[in-house]
């Protein structure tokens, strides 16, 4: 597949002689080029966007999200195919892919909601003869820059929202995967929004760079690293933008011995090494309280060593390969750091090679118990299937774990008791908190909400929540003296 651009309702090449190889994690094989568009290439989408700004505005709302509904049926009868994309550059299994599509589905629905969502308010006879209302009008050109992990949904916690509220976009996926937006796009050249209202521009560093820093760029959304969200937040919004960067997690599950340990233990494997760890909702550090330990380990060292690994459109397979070789080094040596540091490798992933497909990045579920607190497993966002085992007495010490970690992005608590469900989901310092659920995935009609190092910013993704990161709000008072009515 040849990767262009899309500016202006035309598929662009961009200026530029630098090219990333896009690999299917699985076989090893180059699958495409991600041009590494330049500054100029940004620039050129900005502005036509911003000119396609004044009559996309005025469009009326119940006709733009006409465009939206086209945009859903296509994707959805497209699903299959945005799915293998996903797998073979991105590694996840099928079902995993096709999962992912189902809340990309749900964001377009949802802004679908806009002539409700985005309604204004209004309270008359604030004083005799004077009203006062609030209306809600889109910022101009707005920005997604998107991480590898979820190359199909993670635009659309944005894209449909700033659409139907007014806003003119520019995407710029990962240029590790940027072959899911590229099909998705030819869905929405299929849609026929007007020239300028969307656009795509893929590359890397030069090209986020020169969108943080485009004076015709009002609004930017970001989803990746940690360090790369900060570098995001503070650039943009030294610029004078709108910013949201979310960030990277270390989310621990804390199980406790009333749980119902089998549920326990297949929800927490799933949440673990599900999309092969590369999940920002993915459980990391499992943290046993009293004697729920003995029997956790055991189970969940079964649930690692059993999952079937291999190529993601293989029937069967549970488990696909990290997203390069790079990532595999880096997640085996982790695993290294940790069994030096003295935890015990209860089940090692390492070496893994899967038959037939010797080039692929593959890692087993690992287990790694007895993680201390401090050390490198406990620190750091491995982003594989690496699961940290640790222990403590009580729930308090348990939620105390939890909250002296800087990343707060999901916590999960299994456990009977309604009791103990109340107070974590009270106490604990986590933007998304399952309980009895390992991965807790708001729905399109909550907010996508990261806490302390997993967020920067104020508004978050989905829902009202990007009605209100996409409109500006304007207070209008209006007197109308009532002598003038009888002009008329
Ligand atoms: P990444 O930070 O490496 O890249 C994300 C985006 O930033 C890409 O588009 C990339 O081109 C760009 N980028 C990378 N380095 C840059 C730099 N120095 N300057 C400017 N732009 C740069 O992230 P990734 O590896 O693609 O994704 C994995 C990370 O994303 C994990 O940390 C994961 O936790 C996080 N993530 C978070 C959420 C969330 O909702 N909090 C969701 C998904 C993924």
């Amino acid at each position: 597949m040849e990767i262009l651009n899309y500016i202006n309702g035309e598929w662009t090449k961009p200026t530029v002689t630098e090219y990333f190889d896009v690999i299917n994690p699985a076989t090893g094989e180059t699958i495409a080029r991600t041009p590494l568009s330049s500054a100029s290439d940004v620039d050129l989408a900005a502005r036509v966007a911003s000119d396609a700004f004044p009559a996309w505005r005025r469009t009326p709302v119940q006709d733009r999200v006409q465009y939206l509904f086209k945009l859903r049926d296509v994707m959805r009868a497209n699903g299959d195919e945005i799915a293998k994309l996903i797998t073979n550059e991105a590694g996840k299994t099928f079902d995993e892919a096709k999962a992912e599509m189902v809340r990309a589905y749900e964001n377009v629905e949802m802004a679908c909601g806009m002539p409700h969502l985005g309604k204004g308010e209004f309270v008359e006879d604030i004083a005799t003869g004077i009203d006062e209302l609030m209306i809600r009008q889109p910022v101009g050109v707005c920005a997604t820059i998107a991480p590898f992990n979820f190359p199909g949904m993670i635009p659309f916690w944005y894209l449909p929202y700033a659409l139907a509220a007014g806003n003119t976009y520019i995407v710029k996926p990962s240029e590790k995967v940027p072959m899911t937006m590229q099909f998705i796009f030819k869905l929405i050249e299929q849609v026929g929004f007007p020239k300028g209202v969307v656009n795509l521009v893929n590359g890397a560093k030069e090209s986020v760079d020169a969108i943080l820093d485009h004076p015709a760029i009002r609004a930017i959304t970001f989803v990746g690293s940690t360090n790369v969200a900060k570098y995001i937040y503070s650039r943009g919004a030294a610029n004078g933008k709108r910013v949201q960067a979310q960030g990277g997690a270390k989310n621990p599950v804390i199980v406790m011995p009333d749980a119902d340990m089998n549920m326990a233990t297949t929800i927490i494997a799933d949440s673990a090494f599900g999309c092969a760890g590369q999940r920002c909702l993915a459980v990391s550090l499992a943290v046993t309280v009293g004697s729920a330990r003995n029997e956790f380990t055991e189970l969940i060292c079964d649930a690692a060593s059993s999952r079937k690994v291999g190529y993601g459109l293989e029937a069967g397979i549970q488990m696909g390969p990290l997203i390069n070789q790079a990532s595999k080094t880096r997640v085996e040596e982790l695993i290294g750091i940790g069994s030096r540091e003295g935890a015990n490798l209860a089940v090692d992933g390492r070496g893994t090679v899967i038959k037939g497909f010797e080039k692929g990045s593959f890692v087993r579920p690992t287990v790694v118990a007895g993680v201390q607190k401090g050390s490198e497993l406990w620190k750091t966002e491995v982003f594989g299937p690496v699961l940290g085992l640790m222990h403590v007495d009580t729930i308090e010490d348990a939620i105390a774990l939890a909250n002296s970690h800087v990343y707060g992005n999901q916590a999960s608590l299994f456990t009977s008791s309604g009791a103990a469900a109340r107070k974590f989901r009270h106490e604990v310092e986590a933007g998304n908190i399952g309980i009895n659920i390992g991965v807790a995935a708001p729905m399109a009609f909550f907010p996508f909400s990261g806490w302390k190092d997993s967020f920067f910013g104020d508004m978050h993704g989905q829902s009202m929540d990007a009605v209100e990161f996409f409109t500006q709000k304007k207070v209008v008072v209006e007197r109308w003296p009532k002598e003038w009515s009888r002009k008329f």
